[in-house]
């Protein structure tokens, strides 16, 4: 018997924010009849509403309650409006998890941030999979929900944790069993540890937790559903005219992403890639768009020329204090240095005794890096900079874009053309 494909869909944050969104999830899931993974991040910003909240449980001076209270109602207002009072999951099932927050709160005594926010903010993903599960059921959309750290398994390293193929693959192959369900729905973002611990895997995780389970099912392809056509060459909300790319290269869109093109996550497409497994982005609101289509290809696909802002840049330079050559051994001191403290290195500058670095700014790992980076450098910063980034760039658009700019660094190569500069509100 020739066995059905599988296919994994991933619905972001903004595709179900409300329960015209979770609606909508169900509508599209309709219209499909293979067998079907689906992968579900938090409803909205909560995941910046419990990074709040843990940023308050952890400062003592501070008060969480309310803020957690009012992420609950935002939950429990969609649940009503889902189901028209006329079920008692959202006493149940939902406070029952707000209250399994609070009592992590209440018993912790681990003081590790990244311990702790994996564990606080992965109910974001465990509360919009229960919502969306039970609604689906009671559209005789049979979804089995799964959860996720049962089936992808990761490293201690919180916030960032590594995945375990190996153990992954074992669980997923006998957790996603098509004989005896077509539709399974679980988390994007979270995974389980060894020590029965909740680890994450990366802000915007989700897609890449689409793309590892499609790796380890061998899955047809993989779906992002999204509030917009495809990939565009330009954000639209900050640049006019903006054109859709039908079709994008694993190549080309590790490198978009990369630069900061904030439609796919960077780790998306290796799994992908790794087993030539394409990647469609359609819009939930007009599924039956063709989208854009990233794929394995042996050719050079044209594009027209794409922009790319990444945010929240930081441009740091380091001298010697000792006046000596950056060469390769201070190189490798810096890296590690940086490596150590989960610095994201997103471009480089050398000179006899100056290296120039741009990264992200993170206020968690950044103070303590320079810190460190001061006891054998001379640490120079500036913030608020934008990373701005003409992938097959032409002369016309970088005068454009650039001429009137102030740009502290500048990196051409063939392709691509990148400048650090000033942040603009666009
Ligand atoms: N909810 C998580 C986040 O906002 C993961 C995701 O959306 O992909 O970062
Ligand atoms: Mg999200």
């Amino acid at each position: 018997m020739l066995s059905m494909g599988i296919k994994v869909f991933k619905f972001g944050g903004a595709s179900v924010k409300s329960a015209e969104g979770v609606r909508n999830l169900a509508s599209v899931v309709n219209r499909f009849s293979e067998n079907l993974v689906i992968v579900v991040s938090a409803m909205g910003k909560t995941t910046n509403a419990l990074e709040i909240i843990l940023a308050k449980y952890l400062d003592k001076n501070l008060f969480h309650t309310d803020d957690l209270a009012k992420l609950k109602e935002y939950h429990v207002d969609i649940v009503k409006e889902l189901f028209n009072g006329e079920s008692d999951f959202e006493d149940g099932k939902i406070s029952s998890m707000f209250s399994e927050i609070e009592m992590f709160i209440k018993a912790n005594k681990n003081t590790d941030y990244n311990y702790c926010y994996d564990q606080i903010v992965s109910y974001g993903e465990l509360i919009s999979t229960a919502i969306v599960s039970a609604y689906l059921n009671s559209v005789n959309i049979n979804a089995k929900w799964v959860d996720a750290r049962t089936c992808l398994k990761s490293d201690t390293n919180y916030r960032e944790g590594n995945v375990d193929y190996k153990a992954s693959l074992e669980s997923s192959k006998k957790i996603f069993d098509f004989s005896s369900n077509r539709i399974y729905l679980t988390q994007g973002f979270i995974a389980g540890t060894p020590f029965n611990t909740t680890a994450t895997i990366g802000r915007e995780g989700s897609d890449y937790t689409a793309a590892i389970l499609a790796n380890l099912l061998d899955a047809q392809d993989v779906t992002i559903w999204k509030d917009v056509d495809g990939v565009l060459n330009a954000d639209p909300k900050m640049f006019s005219n903006t054109c859709k790319l039908d079709f994008v290269s694993f190549q080309e869109a590790i490198e978009l992403a990369y630069c900061g093109a904030q439609i796919i996550h960077p780790k998306t497409i290796k799994p992908l890639q790794n087993k030539k497994i394409p990647l469609y982005v359609k819009s939930f609101i007009n599924p039956d768009a063709v989208g854009t289509k990233v794929l394995h290809s042996d050719v050079q696909l044209q594009l027209p020329p794409v922009l790319i802002v990444k945010r929240n840049q930081v441009l740091i330079s380091l001298t010697p204090r000792d006046f000596s050559f950056v060469i390769e051994d201070s190189l490798s001191q810096i890296f590690a240095m940086l490596y150590k403290h989960r610095v994201k290195v997103n471009m480089i500058h050398t000179s006899a005794i100056t290296f120039s670095i741009c990264v992200d700014e993170d206020k968690h790992y950044l103070a303590a890096a320079i810190e460190d980076l001061k006891r054998d450098f001379v640490v120079k910063y500036n913030s608020n900079l934008e990373l701005f980034t003409i992938r097959h760039y032409t002369n016309e658009v970088i005068e454009e874009y650039i001429s009137d700019k102030k740009v502290y660094m500048q990196q051409l190569t063939r392709s691509t053309a990148r400048y650090v500069m000033d942040a603009i509100e666009r």
